[in-house]
């Protein structure tokens, strides 16, 4: 199709975001899509030919190049090589695949777990394998874009909550039919904002409504709880989450996603998920990868200590330079600009200092609430810390958004 001679729906949104980008571009503010050259120790990096404190990873324990992680996925390279001979229920599944997905359910402490190639996928497949036309969806209004499209894909009713909003969710439950299927969905850590579900409310709103209740602890595993294993063990509960979600992609350094829970609940998502039906099994060195860093996680408890010591500091700091960090308790730091020049220009500022931030705008948050969304892990080193929190100082004050 020739784009330019075509006038549609379609080639109006293209159109219209070229637009949005080439303007990005012409003021220089364009951030996005920027590869790094190599990964350095104390969580730096090179871009550009330039070296640069790394303030976006989501490699929160500071796993990715872990030597006994690489070793294992090497390991499974020279056992199975690169690829599956396919989907999972043909002729894909790996011995692999069975030992990653019984070390979630051990670290999770459920019966079983199943895994897909992506931590989107897993949330698109599972929420649109369980809910269906008529059923009712509650889903938290920041909730990650993979949890919105998966309830619409499912064809449930979709309602949503006022952000972490208790109260609202217990007027919208109370409002639906009692003799309909309901599942309640949020985050445990938000991944814009940083702060972290009431899960003791929802679980007992979920319970008195007969819901499910599902939690994406995708920014929560390896950094919440005392041992890292999550959103229970940070809120001292047992096993009360029906549908436990997470991804490989971000503690764990390598891709896909997972859900654990009942057997009966997976049983059903291994012969009813479409993802799992009709997508090629993870490969080999991810799933090997995945599976040695769930136990690294645990073996390795002083990274956990070092990411908490790491975020009070970044969290203190920037607040007591007069930033507003909104909610936030974990390693996840908004930095509030407000529109989104301002986030452009702050993001700017800090990377022309080698600071490795990234800038947050709508429609990925609300208008008015852009952002710097800055992000520590277990491996930068406290001095560092003190020197990208100066940087982020100095060009705040500039701008005038500090004193
Ligand atoms: C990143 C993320 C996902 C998607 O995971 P991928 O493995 O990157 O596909 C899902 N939910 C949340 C909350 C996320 O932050």
């Amino acid at each position: 199709m020739d784009f330019h001679s075509v006038d549609n729906n379609s080639t109006r949104r293209i159109a219209a975001l070229k637009q949005r980008v080439d303007e990005i571009k012409k003021h220089d503010f364009y951030f996005y899509n920027q590869a790094v050259e190599e990964m350095l120790p104390d969580s730096k990096v090179r871009v550009n030919g330039r070296v640069m404190g790394m303030y976006a990873s989501y490699s929160y324990l500071g796993l990715v190049g872990h030597p006994r992680i690489n070793e294992a996925a090497k390991r499974a390279v020279d056992k199975f090589g690169t690829g599956t001979n396919g989907v999972r229920t043909l002729a894909g599944t790996l011995t692999i695949h069975n030992e990653l997905e019984e070390t979630i359910s051990n670290f999770k402490h459920t019966e079983s777990a199943i895994t897909y190639t992506s931590g989107y996928v897993t949330n698109l497949t599972t929420i649109s394998s369980l809910m269906g036309r008529g059923d009712y969806v509650f889903s938290d209004k920041i909730n990650h874009a993979s949890i919105v499209d998966g309830c619409l894909m499912s064809g449930a009713e979709f309602r949503r909550f006022r952000h972490n909003d208790m109260e609202h969710l217990e007027g919208l439950l109370k409002n639906a039919p009692a003799d309909v299927s309901k599942l309640v969905i949020a985050d445990s850590v938000f991944s814009m904002d940083g702060d972290i579900i009431d899960l003791p409310k929802i679980v007992e709103l979920s319970k008195k409504y007969n819901a499910w209740l599902m939690i994406d602890e995708a920014h929560s595993v390896g950094v919440l709880g005392k041992r890292g294993t999550g959103i229970e063990e940070h809120f001292g509960m047992g096993d009360v989450i029906d549908i436990k979600m997470g991804t490989l992609s971000k503690t764990i350094p390598s891709v896909g996603g997972y859900v654990a829970g009942k057997k009966e609940l997976i049983d059903y998502l291994r012969h009813g998920s479409r993802a799992y039906i009709f997508s090629a099994a993870l490969p080999p060195a991810q799933a090997a990868a995945a599976n040695e860093a769930f136990k690294v996680i645990l073996d390795e408890p002083e990274r956990l200590d070092r990411l908490n010591a790491n975020t009070q500091q970044f969290i203190g700091g920037l607040k007591s330079m007069g930033f507003d960090t909104l909610l936030t308790e974990t390693a996840i730091v908004p930095v509030l600009c407000g529109t989104d020049e301002k986030a452009f220009e702050l993001t700017k500022r800090c990377q022309e200092q080698d600071v490795f931030v990234l800038p947050v705008v709508s429609p990925a948050v609300q208008e008015g609430l852009s952002r710097l969304r800055a992000t520590v892990t277990a491996a930068h080193n406290p001095a560092d810390i003190e020197h990208a929190m100066d940087v982020i100082y100095q060009a705040g004050k500039a701008m005038g958004m500090v004193k």
